[in-house]
């Protein structure tokens, strides 16, 4: 089935005729990247129900790239009701290898700046009550976690953004918490002081965890909205408004750049996501 709507196209996915190679998963305030061309919006079924929303997928400078708004057009899905599961799923039928994962964050250190982006390269994981995992039994999967970011992936995204000549840390600790509800003060003194996590956010886990069981490359690029209410510095809404509007503009910019720097074959040196359940399978 086939809906035209001005120029965009809706079509119910079948497999074999539409693919991407990699994939974009927008967070808040990324809704559209704005840097596709030739899109098609593809409705997806998958075991798990439905992802966020439709699926955009496009060329961006000739790569065939697809892309998910996280928390679906128009911001409707809170952290914790992500259909997680479904979202790495509809992406692994299109036939994608690598996830780029875009995130606002809050800081949990002085020098990770409003404005600055951060590609982590560990996470703690706070979350309670989720979909872990698609190993639900039948077949007993325990992944490697201990490096949970594709490294090939993650050095495109910051030698990219430092290009462009924007601030991109290389290295931090992402806390992921359940929500919706923000962190009290003592809580985020614990993530800060004893914890020494470096940026929090709620939507990581299990995004990257199900990525990897789906043997995809997975890189986060966090972009820092606020520091978190560790610092005891009161911020306006419109002030985290400004700074997320202009993350999200750097945020495109970035994206339009490394998506072309990604190689069609990993580095070997520095990924083997592809191999991820060689040894978790029992
Ligand atoms: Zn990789």
């Amino acid at each position: 089935m086939v809906l035209g709507v001005g120029c965009m196209v809706f079509e119910v996915f079948k497999p074999g005729k539409y693919s991407a190679e990699i994939a974009v998963i927008g967070g808040s305030g990324l809704y559209d990247p704005g840097i596709f061309e030739k899109t098609v919006e593809l409705k997806i079924y998958t075991p798990y129900g439905e992802p966020s929303d439709y699926v955009i997928v496009g060329e961006v400078k000739g790569r065939r790239v697809a892309f998910l708004p996280r928390h679906g057009r128009g911001h409707r899905i809170p952290p914790h009701r992500i259909n997680y599961r479904a979202n790495i799923w509809a992406l692994k039928q299109l036939g994608v290898k690598r996830v780029i994962a875009v995130s606002a964050v809050g800081s949990l250190r002085w020098d990770y700046r409003p404005g600055d982006f951060v590609v982590p390269d560990q996470f703690i994981d706070m979350t309670k009550k989720r979909e872990y995992t698609f190993f639900e039994g039948g077949t007993v999967a325990h992944v490697s976690m201990a490096d949970p970011f594709c490294e090939h992936l993650r050095r495109i995204l910051v030698e990219t953004g430092r290009s462009l000549g924007i601030t991109v840390h290389d290295k931090g600790t992402y806390i992921c918490i359940e929500g919706p509800r923000f962190s009290t003060r003592a809580e985020s003194r614990v993530w800060k002081d004893v914890f020494k996590a470096d940026i929090i956010g709620m939507t990581l886990v299990p995004e990257v965890v199900l990525a990897c069981e789906a043997q995809l490359c997975y890189a986060t690029l966090a972009m820092v909205t606020d520091y978190d209410v560790w610092a005891e510095k009161p911020v306006t809404a419109e002030e985290v408004a400004r700074v997320m509007a202009e993350n999200v503009e750097k945020a495109k910019k970035l994206l339009y750049e490394a998506i072309p720097r990604i190689p069609e074959e990993p580095d070997k040196k520095l990924c083997s996501c592809c191999e991820s359940l060689r040894y978790a399978v029992i």
